[in-house]
């Protein structure tokens, strides 16, 4: 990713003239060039310099996966150190085509049932690498004459343990410079860092939160998240009343389903219970298969009784439609997976 100050200082440093940073930042994020060479409004010896200096991304696609009815592209790529991450691709039926992207090279949080979690932890991301993986699905898209419409930041990794990078990132999918992306059309996940829920309340915008909260007591909740050790499910929900009473914004509470461990009517009673009052939605999630022993999705007519519970108590909640699970891109299987060669398609 390449910003309009970056290219400018490149123009000044090369005694280009100031106006070629406008056209070549144009080029890349309105027109959606992806060579430099592609760049029709700058001369050639301008297109080999950039070449020579500049990356236009940092996130190159290496592999690839599309689930069986074409809703899911779930892409491997490959940073400039080599390392992996996964961003997947959702086209619903109802027009959202939301991207989910990774935060970090695996997760250091290893929550149990999470496929990302089995992954050895590198580092976190720079946020060219987490808006260069939205910019890479803006102009696939662009090819189909459509465009990203919304992001999540659900993939591999905690965004909270990577804050400064998250909020560089968020401000350039948000800026019209480069994709323009409504605050509201984002969300942020958390696993529940009570400190960083606080400064994400006190932001100047309007990016929507999602807790992965997954259990509803702190006994079950430390069992399958080993973060709920550091932050007490107290201090977590503190946080979060903080977060709605600061910001007036509705929190998302993530609950995935994981059969005779947290889907019981008991707790289903608790979390009615837990969430209470606040202003809310419980979205469940049905577990999608992974190779961790001992850890299965719950029934069907389990997670509808759950649903009807949270309803009977007042509690708005939804059950999660989950794409792309033929091809391990739903939540809590990108395990760096993919496998066929990229190809682009013009
Ligand atoms: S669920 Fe999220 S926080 Fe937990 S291990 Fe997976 S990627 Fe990390």
């Amino acid at each position: 990713m390449l910003t309009l100050e970056q290219l400018t200082d490149f123009c000044q440093k090369h005694e280009i003239p100031a106006f070629r940073a406008k056209q070549i930042a144009h080029a890349i994020y309105q027109e959606g060039v992806e060579s430099f060479d592609d760049i029709t409004t700058i001369p050639k010896p301008l297109k080999k310099l950039l070449s020579e200096n500049l990356q236009i991304s940092t996130v190159t696609p290496t592999a690839q996966e599309m689930s069986g009815d074409g809703s899911t592209l779930k892409i491997l790529f490959k940073l400039p150190d080599d390392n992996t991450i996964e961003g997947v691709l959702m086209q619903f039926k109802d027009g959202r085509r939301t991207v989910c992207i990774s935060s970090e090279v695996g997760c250091p949080l290893k929550c149990k049932f999470c496929a990302s979690g089995t992954l050895t932890f590198k580092r976190s991301l720079t946020w060219e690498e987490m808006a260069d993986q939205v910019i890479f699905f803006s102009r696939y898209l662009r090819r189909q004459k459509a465009e990203v419409n919304h992001v999540v930041y659900m993939g591999i990794g905690e965004p909270f343990r990577n804050y400064d990078n998250l909020m560089k990132s968020l401000k350039v999918l948000m800026d019209p410079e480069y994709i323009g992306l409504g605050a509201r059309k984002i969300t942020v996940s958390t696993a529940g860092m009570v400190e960083k829920i606080r400064q994400f309340a006190d932001e100047p915008f309007q990016v929507n939160l999602a807790l992965s909260l997954h259990a509803p007591t702190q006994e079950l909740r430390q069992e399958i998240m080993p973060i709920a050790l550091r932050y007490k499910l107290d201090d977590l929900m503190d946080a979060i009343r903080y977060y709605v009473d600061k910001t007036k914004r509705r929190i998302s509470f993530e609950y995935v389903m994981l059969r005779g461990i947290n889907d019981t009517e008991k707790c289903a009673k608790q979390l009615a219970k837990l969430v209470k009052g606040m202003l809310c939605h419980v979205n469940l999630i049905p577990y999608n298969a992974t190779d961790i022993p001992g850890i299965e999705g719950s029934e069907k007519a389990t997670i509808k009784r759950f649903q009807e519970i949270l309803e009977e108590a007042g509690i708005p909640a939804t059950t999660r439609v989950s794409l792309g699970q033929d091809i391990s891109a739903a939540c809590g299987q990108l395990a760096n997976k993919a496998q066929k060669p990229f190809a682009t398609k013009k």
